[in-house]
């Protein structure tokens, strides 16, 4: 099976690490835990978005566009990562954030700064409602604009991810395992919509399992599982790849959205620290950090085969401690030490 070529522009480290995460497998009574590395995609940070960017810049390179646009959240992963490639390649970026100008810059946002991008803040609108107007203003104004959807997940963003599952193929016959299920944070969904689009182009018999980050995205027009159903179906066509999944076959699990997104509680604190404290591994709070909450009360459930090799994909995001700062701490009496 191969995948038909789309243009793509280098701009990461490749292949990620896969490791075992033994000590924190230990803790949770699971036999075979790893870790697949995209935390270390190499580009300003790194996280999963450097993959679909490396698809998504392509094409705006081969359309001849000088400036790129897109959305996110002022604490976004993508819009930094978006940034540092734009920067990278020389051509202009806007990004439209929700909320308004915070006082101070931090984590990301600071990123964003540092990288030359231009932000426009867009109140309580952060999944790019305005990117369409923004892109007319940039042309009026003589420039050629590509408009990246918020997240990066167009077909063109998910299909990266069909592609990042033949390289954890190869990776995982290289290291004498099979994966028989990947837990992955999704919110716009072109990454888990891509794994599963993959893994079934490869035959690997391998569940992803979504975590829900947002609750937000659950509760859109369209449930969220149809939608990455479409998602995959359309990279899947881009890829060249007859390959047709039905909403069921994309494993969302809710549960973890509820509280709001970016909103911290202990469940995100607890697999910070204890991931952190077992393995030496940075999480986030909002999405790998939240990702890794969901895996760990999975196994503490006994949801998961304890003699199963599962891989916790990891995708980034680790500025965003940094603005969260340390409110982020689950034994409070470390606060402010
Ligand atoms: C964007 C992001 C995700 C979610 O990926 P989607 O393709 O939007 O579902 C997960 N983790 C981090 C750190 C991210 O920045």
């Amino acid at each position: 099976m191969t995948f038909a070529p789309i243009p793509r522009t280098e701009l990461g480290f490749w292949p990620t690490p896969i490791e075992p995460m033994a000590r924190l497998g230990a803790q949770l009574g699971l036999k075979h835990l790893w870790v697949k590395r995209d935390d270390q995609t190499g580009l300003a940070c790194g996280g999963n978005k450097v993959r679909k960017l490396e698809l998504l810049m392509g094409r705006a390179l081969a359309e001849g566009c000088d400036a790129v646009i897109t959305a996110g959240a002022a604490q976004s992963n993508h819009c930094r990562q978006t940034a540092a490639a734009a920067a990278r390649l020389g051509l202009a970026c806007h990004l439209l954030l929700g909320g308004d100008e915070p006082a101070r810059a931090t984590g990301n946002l600071l990123l964003d700064r540092l990288l030359g991008a231009t932000v426009h803040w867009s109140g309580p609108q952060r999944k790019g409602e305005r990117l369409e107007g923004l892109a007319e203003e940039l042309r009026a104004a003589g420039l050629r604009p590509m408009v990246i959807p918020y997240g990066g997940s167009n077909a063109t963003g998910a299909a990266a991810f069909a592609l990042a599952m033949e390289e954890l193929d190869r990776q995982q016959r290289a290291a004498g395992v099979r994966f028989e299920a990947v837990v992955v944070a999704s919110s716009s969904g072109g990454t888990q919509a891509g794994m599963v689009v993959g893994a079934r182009a490869l035959g690997m018999d391998c569940q992803i399992i979504g975590v829900a980050v947002d609750k937000e995205d659950l509760r859109g027009p369209v449930p969220m599982d149809a939608r990455l159903a479409s998602l995959a179906n359309e990279a899947g066509a881009l890829l060249g790849v007859e390959v047709e999944l039905a909403p069921h076959e994309l494993r969302v699990d809710g549960q973890r959205a509820e509280p709001g997104y970016g909103v911290i509680t202990d469940a995100e604190r607890e697999a910070v620290a204890m991931t952190a404290r077992a393995e030496g591994l940075l999480l986030d709070p909002v999405y790998s950090g939240r990702a890794m909450a969901h895996l760990i009360s999975l196994a503490r459930e006994g949801a998961l085969d304890p003699e199963a090799p599962i891989l916790f994909w990891h995708t980034g995001g680790a500025p965003a401690l940094f603005h969260y700062g340390d409110g982020l701490i689950l034994d409070h009496a470390q606060r402010g030490e």
